[in-house]
């Protein structure tokens, strides 16, 4: 019987604790996952701190889910990863953690992102396949999860961003129509919003503005190819926020502005940097129940669009492994795992990658090595 170490949740405030848990035979069609590195997203630290209501079962939560392992075993049906070259133990992959169902009207209408069933409530250790998040040393790819070889020129720390942040604002920034040519204005340049900047530079923006509070990350999006960036402890007032982005624009506004801040205070105001015609993409506020006052009218007046994403199309992943290995000298992604620690140290790892409210922080990703 073989046991690994897990990070169990058991609610905002308390500690997370260090269990002993057991690997289930693997089924023919799963594939079991020794964690490399397991980064601390932005939307657990949302869990983590409370920013909405959840519902944990009595034995706790093992959560996580932007992560890179190797594989540990393979189902006696896994030959091959899911873009049908040759897999074995021990090779490096990246892979998704959200399952679509295959059997709903959204499913079926070729919209596996979009499906509701992949949404899962928090899993504790007991629950199969025991091992169902990223904070601990194994991760059970379940079947139908999909799973991609990684480059053996990319480093781990340059991969576990993709199964998340990357893989996110990829697929975000095609849901949202970006083309040739546009200006993008980015709210929020924590771990999304850094690469978003990049991914939208390789996409063809022309002009790509950065909105945030910190100098350091402001920085770092100019290192990842933000052409202006606004400091708003510098500019406090919102309509010369918004005034900065029609001059950056040729006086038009932005074909796009992307929300990765995760709190919705600041949607209005991004609404309000789009051009007439323009496409709003709302990722960053997961927190359900967290409200903002919107006028409808600047939607209509203006012809423009919100879309909301959450996950992506399993494609994504080895297009966004060709594009580190395009862009691997032409951006600093090793900076953006900034600190790893070992997985007992779990708890220090979310105190120091807390940032709300702070005036400056050092931590871009913190990345826990099971
Ligand atoms: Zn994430
Ligand atoms: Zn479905």
């Amino acid at each position: 019987m073989i046991t690994g170490k897990a990070a169990v949740f058991f609610g905002p405030g308390k500690p997370f604790e260090i269990r002993e848990v057991t690997l289930p035979e693997v089924e023919p069609e799963a594939v079991v996952i020794r964690v490399s590195l397991a980064n601390v997203c932005g939307s657990d630290l949302h869990f983590w701190r409370g920013d909405a209501p959840l519902r944990l079962p009595p034995d706790g939560w093992i959560f996580g889910h932007e992560m890179m392992g190797r594989v540990a075993r393979l189902g006696a049906k896994v030959k091959t990863d899911s873009l049908g070259r040759a897999l074995r133990e021990g090779d490096r992959v990246a892979y998704t953690y959200f399952y679509p169902c295959g059997r709903c009207y959204v499913c079926l209408n070729k919209e596996p992102a979009n499906c509701p069933a992949k949404i899962e409530r928090p899993r504790g250790p007991s629950e199969f396949p025991h091992f169902n998040g990223a904070f601990a040393e194994y991760y059970y790819l379940r079947p139908g999860g999909h799973i991609f070889k990684v480059p053996d020129e990319l480093p781990d720390a340059l991969v576990s961003p993709v199964n998340c942040a990357l893989a996110q604002v990829i697929f975000g920034l095609q849901q949202a129509g970006l083309r040739f040519g546009d200006s993008v204005v980015i709210q929020g340049a924590g771990g999304l919003g850094i690469q978003a900047a990049a991914v939208a530079k390789d996409m063809g923006a022309a002009t790509v503005i950065v909105i945030d509070q910190i100098p350091g990350r402001l920085e770092l999006a100019r290192a990842f190819g933000a052409d202006d960036t606004i400091n708003i402890k510098e500019v406090t007032e919102r309509k010369d926020r918004v005034n900065d982005v029609r001059k950056l624009t040729g006086g038009t506004g932005a074909d796009v502005v992307c929300d990765f801040v995760g709190f919705p205070q600041v949607i209005p105001e991004g609404i309000e940097m789009l051009r007439a015609g323009g496409t709003y993409l709302e990722i960053g506020t997961i927190s359900r129940g967290a409200k903002v006052e919107l006028e409808p009218a600047q939607l209509v007046w203006g012809a423009k669009k919100i879309i909301g994403v959450i996950m992506y199309d399993a494609m994504v992943i080895p297009r966004a492994l060709d594009f580190l290995v395009r862009n691997r000298t032409r951006w600093p992604f090793e900076r953006l795992v900034s600190h790893t620690y070992p997985l007992e140290h779990i708890n220090q790892a979310f105190a120091d990658s807390e940032w709300h409210g702070r005036e400056t922080t050092t931590i871009t990703r913190a990345a826990l090595v099971p």
